[in-house]
């Protein structure tokens, strides 16, 4: 009981923290920084922030933060977009948007972590190809993104040299997905495949496309969200030549969606990419109510299903920001009836033998004649069910 009133307090004080502005506002340049220039993603990637000096011109960094900084710096890289730096809070060290970035000495006190918890490595037919599934593979086609999540999967390939993708290895698993007939369904992810330029990913999608047991194609990107002005017109008119095209982004908390993202999956959805996103279920940053329903009804409104949110794996240096996962069930559980059936995502475990639903049981099971079922508002319903 007791443990139920502290939960109720914690999210009448995020309730605040919700607040969308809709219609959503576009980010604007700091001070002597050209609008040109701010929605230009050449001019971002060029501008990342990487050390402290740099990120002071956007937040005051804590001790904690500077101190985490210099003792990771060689472990996970630390790179952040000007756009996605905007977003952050300067004096709050908890904010959603800043956790997800800026390195914390948090990261240094987890024992239980492993470096490649899903046993991705061990999935590989080809390097950088992961089946878990018959049907699908992850294909990673490189290892850059426009910034490095603290709590990110890959930890272990993303900026890392040695998983540097060269296009003879990309030629060698186009190979293997061209000799391997049961690929119906291909998910470009990495790092970002977006990081691509135009001209490499439209060659990567002419040698996919020329594949003709590839039925879907489908790309992971966090773009939209770090770096939404590199959805530019060129790229939708590019990717809509090689339909099916399906788009899965990654957005974790209300903060992040502002007009320019709005825009990015816009114009996607105006080339009719349908677009999906996924999100990681993190301690303190979604892992409440007000927050994950202001997210999940917000991307409804800009016509982004909201598919899946991920529990946090049980990777190295992540231990702050994993939930219990019978918070998650009930989290989402808490969702049913009380907002539109397609603003809930599928709550998942993912393993290494692939996704697992993690659901609140609704389904009671068989009494004689009866199928037993608990309804969302928490009534018992017996549906007459004679076998
Ligand atoms: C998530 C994932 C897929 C795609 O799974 P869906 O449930 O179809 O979205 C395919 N391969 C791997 C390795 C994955 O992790
Ligand atoms: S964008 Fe995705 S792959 Fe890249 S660091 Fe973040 S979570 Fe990892």
């Amino acid at each position: 009981m007791q443990r139920a009133e502290r939960k109720e307090a914690a999210q009448a004080s995020d309730a605040s923290e919700v607040a969308v502005a809709w219609p959503l506002v576009p980010t604007r340049p700091p001070e002597g920084v050209a609008e040109s220039d701010w929605t230009d993603w050449g001019w971002q990637m060029r501008h990342r922030i990487r050390d402290v000096a740099s990120l002071r011109e956007w937040i005051d960094p804590t001790p904690d933060e500077e101190q985490a900084i210099e003792a990771l710096a060689r472990r996970f890289r630390f790179v952040i977009t000007p756009y996605y730096a905007s977003l952050m809070s300067r004096t709050d060290p908890d904010c959603p948007i800043r956790r997800q970035v800026v390195p914390r000495m948090d990261e240094l006190g987890d024992r239980a972590g492993l470096s490649d918890p899903l046993g991705e490595v061990a999935h590989s037919p080809v390097k950088n190809v992961i089946r878990v599934y018959p049907d699908r593979i992850a294909f990673c086609v490189n290892n850059e993104c426009a910034l490095y999540c603290r709590y990110c999967l890959r930890k272990r390939m993303v900026g890392d040299e040695e998983w540097t993708m060269q296009k003879r290895e990309l030629e060698r698993a186009l190979e293997w997905i061209a000799a391997t007939p049961a690929i119906r369904d291909v998910l470009l992810t990495g790092g970002d495949p977006l990081v691509f330029s135009d001209a490499r990913l439209e060659w990567l999608l002419e040698r996919l496309r020329a594949i003709p047991h590839v039925e879907l194609i489908r790309l992971g990107t966090r773009l939209p969200v770090t770096l939404p002005f590199r959805v530019t017109e060129a790229l939708c008119a590019m990717l809509e030549r090689f339909h099916p095209i399906w788009v899965n982004t990654h957005f974790n908390h209300p903060r992040e969606l502002t007009a320019d993202a709005a825009r990015a999956c816009d114009r996607l959805l105006r080339a009719g990419i349908p677009v999906g996103n996924q999100s990681v279920l993190l301690r303190g940053i979604n892992d409440s109510l007000p927050v994950m329903q202001g997210l999940c009804e917000t991307l409804v409104r800009m016509r982004v299903r909201p598919y899946y949110v991920y529990q946090a794996q049980l990777l190295e240096g992540t231990a702050h920001f994993r939930v219990p996962i019978e918070d998650g069930i009930e989290l989402f559980r808490r969702m049913r009836g009380r907002t539109s059936g397609f603003a809930i995502p599928q709550y998942v475990l993912d393993t290494p033998h692939g996704k697992v639903p993690l659901d609140h049981p609704f389904a009671k099971g068989r009494e004689g004649d009866d199928f037993v079922v608990e309804t969302w508002d928490g009534a018992i319903w017996r549906e007459p069910n004679p076998r």
